[in-house]
């Protein structure tokens, strides 16, 4: 497959790159590592005529900070280099753990923690070259009119198969968005929407710069993903977990989010509300998973059956958890 014409170029600084974006016009996108859009333009899924690089804006690729004070992570910053940070590893293990779970390590050397975040959403259907899906007359997400998952659906259900996102949503993660009119600070949470085809609340022209994580203070975080082969593939089912126990067993805070099963990562507040304000012991733990078994509604738009991946949502929630409650009676982060 061949990549499409189109014209390629490099901004230096922040306020050009904004500025090129607007006066690109509508078929323009960003680019940092390329590992998720350019398949996706060799499949003609998207065709931007014109592609404008972030991999040399420096302000992108910087780290700082720590967990007293929270980190900003620069939305260049590679998958490897998160995975290696040794601050991020010692303070924000499950950033650096979900990050070496992504693809494999050529991969990971190109893309990106803010590619990772804006990902496109997948579906069998539709992650297929244009003669295949030419083939089924297309489908809503692109070119066509009507949902192969979901036929009487007026929605797409692609799915976000991000492994960072529903981390990011847990730990209650902040981004950056910058345009010529301005900047804004958003949750995580807040930028992605319950739609496979409009999946981020984010104008397009609004460049992603910076990832705030929440200083730590004493909550800790785990993430489990369900997938294929160890070696590499998108999840089928993630689960991000953090929780605040304090020095008497009491659960202050708790997030439960679950990816892969929907167009954006579901949070479980029934699983949260269940834990929290009461003791991290095995009968809450066991109303959690209950929780988020009963939120967990995959279609079968990925890999394995999806009967299977929501009978997968007790097992890796349940490990999730039990691990957090290990850590908690040690003291260990993660
Ligand atoms: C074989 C294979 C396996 C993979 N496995 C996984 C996996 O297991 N888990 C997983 O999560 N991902 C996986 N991926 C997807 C991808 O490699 C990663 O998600 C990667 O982090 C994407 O980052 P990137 O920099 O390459 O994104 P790009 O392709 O450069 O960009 C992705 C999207 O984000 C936009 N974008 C990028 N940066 C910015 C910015 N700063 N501001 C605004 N918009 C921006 C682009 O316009 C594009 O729409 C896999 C990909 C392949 C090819
Ligand atoms: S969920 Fe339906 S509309 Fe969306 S990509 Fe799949 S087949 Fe297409």
């Amino acid at each position: 497959m061949r990549l499409p014409k189109f014209s390629y170029r490099v901004p230096k600084k922040v306020s050009e790159a904004v500025k090129m974006m607007v006066d690109s016009g509508p078929e323009t996108s960003f680019v940092a590592g390329g590992t998720d859009l350019y398949p996706n333009m060799k499949r003609r899924q998207q065709t931007p005529r014109t592609v404008i690089s972030v991999t040399r804006l420096r302000e992108l690729r910087e780290i700082r900070g720590d967990a007293a004070t929270g980190m900003v992570i620069g939305a260049s910053v590679s998958l490897t280099d998160l995975c290696e940070h040794p601050v991020i590893r010692r303070d924000y293990p499950v950033v650096a753990n979900a990050a070496r779970l992504i693809s494999t390590p050529i991969l990971r050397n190109m893309g990106t923690i803010g590619g990772n975040l804006l990902l496109d959403t997948r579906c069998n259907y539709y992650d297929q070259n244009y003669e295949w899906r030419k083939g089924i007359n297309f489908c809503l997400k692109k070119d066509g009119d009507v949902c192969w998952v979901a036929p009487s659906s007026p929605k797409c259900w692609a799915v976000q198969s991000s492994d960072l996102a529903p981390v990011m949503v847990a730990i209650g993660a902040k981004l950056r968005l910058v345009s010529t009119v301005g900047d804004r600070l958003i949750d995580a949470a807040g930028i992605y929407n319950d739609d496979g085809i409009q999946y981020l609340h984010k104008r397009p022209d609004e460049l992603l710069t910076e990832i705030h994580l929440p200083p730590v203070n004493g909550t800790r975080a785990v993430y489990k993903k369900l997938r294929r082969r160890g070696s590499f593939d998108f999840p089928v089912l993630g689960v991000a977990a953090s929780v605040d126990v304090a020095s008497d067993g009491v659960v202050q805070a708790a997030s439960l989010v679950l990816g892969g099963v929907a167009p954006s990562p579901v949070q479980v507040r029934e699983a949260e509300a269940a834990l929290v304000g009461l003791p991290f012991d095995d009968e809450r733990i066991h109303a959690a998973v209950e929780a988020c078994y009963l939120k967990a509604r995959p279609l079968d738009n990925t890999d394995f059956v999806m009967g299977w991946r929501k009978q997968m949502t007790r097992p890796f929630v349940r490990r999730a958890l039990e691990e957090l409650q290990r850590c908690t009676a040690t003291g260990n982060q993660d």
